[in-house]
């Protein structure tokens, strides 16, 4: 046997040994990923296969030189076929694992459970419905509010007694040369707010949240006001009373009656407040009427001047009426729910009755 005989036997072994030890880390992988890492790293530009190759090239005479590329060409085609058919397997088993899983198409589905507007949200959508039927138009506003728009403005300043009726929150603010800062004790700034941005006519009616230091079963400290403001020539009382006639016929039911009992507020004069008649026991006397036959509902009054000259409207020309009223109390009414705190408590067995 001559030295060449014996340089390629050797090279030809050394081939053999990378190929076992391919074919086996081949057998390892179980996945496709993992089957090309491992091919890389024997058959790739940078493999051992190739490496070997190239530094028998190097050592070898020039008219030994084609053996040794036959012999390295056909170890790295054996690498080929060994991937190739490695990947063919791989395929197949995850081919007959997929058949073998079973599937019963005729076992129920899980429903998707369908969820619902809030009760206070439906009736929010059927007042704001109500009164666009007579051209109202829904405004909001910030629930973050400067003293001027939520007392100033409204004929209450610092000093006057019916902020104490409406004790609020506070907010700090970051300067103290600024108007304080308060969480709205009503939607009236809604209304200002309005008025400041546009000329008469007006006609809004302005749901949302609001905030007071209050907190017992039928006050919380947080919740929804729905107010109505018309501003326009002439308008009248009888205007206001036919509004919230047509609003309570609309949503406590046709024929129901109502009254307006002389009141105070701070932004309204005259102001009166709004009882129903009792459509529990028909004016003979109830709990819910404590007897008395009739339902306070709501707050109003023609708006006063001093309002208007904080807007920039002319008095003498435009007058209107503003009403307000709570959405928790006119949806506790209505459905007779006696504790305003189940509205918050999230509680399903309470929502799902009112889908
Ligand atoms: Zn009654």
């Amino acid at each position: 046997m001559n030295e060449s005989d014996s340089r390629a036997g050797e090279l030809a072994r050394l081939f053999e040994e990378s190929l076992s030890r391919y074919q086996a880390a081949l057998a390892e992988a179980t996945s496709e990923s993992a089957l090309r890492v491992v091919h890389a790293r024997y058959a790739g530009k940078e493999g051992e296969i190739r490496k070997r190759l190239a530094d028998a090239l190097k050592a070898a005479p020039g008219p030994d030189k084609r053996a040794v590329g036959q012999a390295g060409n056909t170890a790295l085609q054996k690498a080929e076929e060994l991937f190739g058919s490695r990947l063919v397997d791989l395929h197949e088993q995850k081919r007959q694992a997929d058949l073998q899983r079973r599937l019963d198409v005729t076992i129920p589905g899980r429903p998707h459970r369908l969820g619902g507007l809030h009760l206070l949200t439906q009736v929010r959508l059927e007042l704001e419905g109500i009164f666009a039927e007579l051209g109202f138009q829904v405004a909001t506003g910030p629930q973050v509010e400067t003293d001027f728009h939520n007392f100033e403005a409204l004929a209450m300043p610092k000093d006057h007694p019916a902020r104490d009726m409406q004790d609020t929150f506070y907010l700090r603010s970051h300067d103290p040369s600024h108007d304080p800062l308060v969480l709205r004790t009503h939607t009236s700034p809604v209304q200002i707010r309005t008025m400041l941005q546009q000329k008469p006519p007006v006609r809004i009616i302005s749901p949302g949240k609001v905030y007071r230091k209050d907190d017992d079963p039928t006050h919380s400290p947080m919740f929804q006001q729905i107010e109505g403001l018309c501003v326009d020539e002439g308008v009248t009382m009888a205007d206001l009373k036919g509004t919230l006639l047509y609003f309570v016929q609309r949503f406590f039911g046709p024929g129901i009656g109502l009254r307006l009992r002389p009141s105070f507020f701070p932004f309204t004069e005259p102001s009166a407040e709004v009882d129903i008649e009792c459509f529990f026991c028909k004016r003979s006397g109830c709990r819910t009427c404590k007897g008395s036959g009739y339902i306070e509902i709501l707050g109003c009054g023609m708006v006063d001047p001093e309002v208007f000259r904080h807007v920039g409207y002319d008095s003498e020309k435009y007058s209107g009426f503003a009403f307000g009223t709570g959405l928790e109390r006119m949806t506790m009414l209505r459905y007779g729910i006696s504790d305003l705190r189940l509205f918050f408590a999230g509680d399903a067995r309470f929502t799902e009755q009112f889908r």
